[in-house]
């Protein structure tokens, strides 16, 4: 990509929806911040052109999206036709016009002004892109809007190669792999992105995109990191890093990427001129492979959480060792102290490594005696029973899944057998697991957690950035957004449409 082409500042664009003409334009009243507000005709039972353009105070766009191309308006394109006409004709800002409803008059009528042309591609991203492009600036419309359906993160690539900020465009790539396409819309040459509630095309609300992705001071020269492995969706690191970056005042920004494969991440790195990444469940051991180098930890573990990009070589590192050990820190002297560590996956092989490097005496416990073997023969430690015996640990650490969200009513260990002195559970979500709840009631000390996935991102941000975050900013951001998580999971409060 051509780094040197200049990066506008895109505006941003909020669309609402609404069950009547009446409540759209109450709820384009209350848009906090935006520069303009798409106004969904088709969302409402009773659409009015003039009803919904009548006193507005900012510029709009007026939609009124068919069934056939994603919408709710299901009347005839001759009524369809006449609301659009009708919004051009009392003066709205703007009017989207699908390409393929060829409404051409009404484009040639006022010479393309205030026309936004769009096409969406809800299955893919079609071949002919450049040729549609090409036909649909033909018309002479002032704005071309392309959205297209991303798959992979490689799917932001080809519309970054589209991007011409010598003319109007607006470049989306729908769905969660195409995050990068409305975060990033200036370096996409998008004159504005879409934000709002219309999740099911991946859009995301103002205030996310604003407050956490910090939209209106992403520029130019905006560093760009980001979180890949699959899925990323229910993960804290963007809300934690995001905010580190907005407290020591750093010009950076954190995604989420939702990598299809190891491939598709590269690809969307180097074309996007990531500076590093946070790297979890499927591709720790993957994209080891794909660094420079990585560090004598990481190459222990055998897997790498972490790339910094620096000088164009990509370095690897496993933050998640010194992470895990922090918590512990304060709390007890690890060497000679009995450890039962049950799993033998990616977080286990960490927390054995760690452990051994303390000293600790470990026995590996997994369902799966030859990965146990695996993860034992790291550190040369013992394997053990799954699940562990009663009085064999004093530290016991749950590196499987078990209890986490949204299966939380169930434990690894039967609560008679908490017998040990500390119980940690490197699961976050739920804070307080049932294993955690029982090992307390038991007597144990318990660590949860939370305090490894602070520690262990607070490392990736020290070596990005050079500095540390104040204390508490990322602990806030992840139990916060944990909170909203667990809003969103309980469903809409409202009926929204
Ligand atoms: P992983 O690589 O998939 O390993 C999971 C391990 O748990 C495997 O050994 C798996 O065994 C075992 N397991 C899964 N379900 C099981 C069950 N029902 N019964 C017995 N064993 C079971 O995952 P990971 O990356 O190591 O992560 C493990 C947990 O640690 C996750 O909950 C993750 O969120 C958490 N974690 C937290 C942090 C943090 O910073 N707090 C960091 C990393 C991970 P099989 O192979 O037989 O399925």
């Amino acid at each position: 990509m051509d780094h040197a082409l200049s990066m506008m500042s895109p505006r941003l664009c909020v669309t609402v929806t609404a069950a009547t003409t009446a409540e759209l334009r109450t709820r384009r009243d209350e848009v906090a911040d935006a520069d303009l507000v798409e106004l969904r005709l088709d969302s409402v039972v009773d659409p009015s052109v003039a009803g919904a353009l009548a006193g507005r105070r900012r510029p709009v766009i007026v939609t009124c999206r068919p069934v056939w191309e994603g919408g709710r308006f299901a009347g005839s394109e001759e009524e369809r036709r006449a609301l659009l006409s009708e919004a051009l004709a009392l003066g709205a800002e703007y009017v989207d016009l699908e390409w393929r409803a060829r409404f051409d008059d009404l484009i040639t009528g006022g010479g393309g002004r205030r026309i936004v042309l769009s096409s969406h591609d809800f299955d893919g991203v079609p071949a002919d892109l450049p040729a549609r492009v090409q036909a649909m600036r033909s018309t002479g419309a002032e704005v071309v809007k392309i959205a297209v359906k991303a798959t992979r993160l490689a799917d932001c690539i080809t519309l970054l190669q589209l991007a011409d900020r010598s003319r109007g465009l607006v470049l989306i790539a729908m769905g969660a792999h195409g995050l990068a396409t409305r975060v990033l819309a200036g370096r996409f040459g998008s004159m504005w992105t879409y934000a709002g509630m219309e999740t099911g095309v991946g859009q995301i609300g103002p205030d996310t995109l604003v407050g956490q992705f910090q939209f209106r001071s992403i520029s130019e020269s905006t560093q760009v990191y980001g979180l890949v492995g699959a899925p990323v969706g229910h993960s804290v690191s963007p809300a934690m890093h995001n905010a580190a970056f907005r407290a020591a005042g750093l010009d950076a920004v954190y995604l989420p990427l939702p990598a299809a494969d190891a491939d598709d991440f590269v690809t969307f790195a180097r074309a996007i001129g990531l500076k590093g990444a946070s790297v979890t469940t499927p591709y720790k051991v993957a994209l080891m492979d794909r660094v420079d180098e990585s560090d004598a930890v990481a190459r222990r573990v055998g897997a790498i959480n972490t790339i910094h990009v620096a000088a164009g070589r990509w370095l690897g590192a496993n933050t998640d060792v010194r992470g895990f050990l922090e918590p512990l820190r304060d709390r007890v002297a690890l060497s000679g102290r009995r450890v039962a560590i049950l799993g033998a996956g990616g977080a286990a092989r960490a927390a054995a490594v760690a452990l051994a490097s303390a000293a600790a005496d470990v026995v590996v416990h997994a369902r799966n005696a030859q990965q146990a073997e695996g993860v034992a023969m790291l550190v040369d430690a013992k394997v053990g029973p799954w699940p562990p015996s009663r009085g064999s640990w004093d530290l016991l650490v749950n590196c499987t899944p078990i209890g986490m969200y949204p299966r939380v009513d169930v434990s690894p260990v039967p609560a008679e057998d908490l017998t040990g002195r500390i119980v940690y559970d490197l699961i976050y979500n739920p804070a307080m697991t049932r294993l955690l709840g029982e090992a307390r009631r038991a007597g144990c000390d318990v660590i949860g957690g939370l305090d490894m996935l602070v520690e262990q991102a607070r490392e990736q941000f020290y070596w990005w950035t050079g500095t540390r975050p104040p204390a508490g900013v990322m602990r806030q951001a992840a139990t916060k957004q944990l909170a909203l998580f667990s809003v969103e999971a309980e469903g809409p409060r409202s009926s929204a449409i």
